[in-house]
């Protein structure tokens, strides 16, 4: 399977890490609870079908966020987290 490297191209997914579901983090540790900490570290809404996650080519160190069906592993495309909305 081939995923597509916003940087380099499309390369083997070997290639690649999964690093997690995009979030906001929480406000600095004295203003966010334990809760809010916890949610954001360990809470994920890990969807059943297409879903946006933030990958990392091991080859160019870039990440990326990549949209993929969970259902059926198909990749929907990729792009620059800088350039996403
Ligand atoms: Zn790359």
């Amino acid at each position: 399977m081939l995923f597509p490297c916003p940087f380099c191209g499309p390369r083997d997914e070997t290639e690649f890490h999964y690093v997690g579901e995009p979030k906001a983090r929480p406000a600095p540790a004295e203003a966010a609870g334990e809760a809010e900490w916890a949610g954001y570290l360990y809470v994920n809404a890990n969807p059943k079908g297409p879903a946006r996650e933030i990958w990392l080519h091991l080859t160019c160190l870039e990440m990326f966020a990549m949209t993929r069906d969970t259902a059926t592993n198909a990749v929907l495309g990729s792009e620059s987290p800088r350039r996403a909305p």
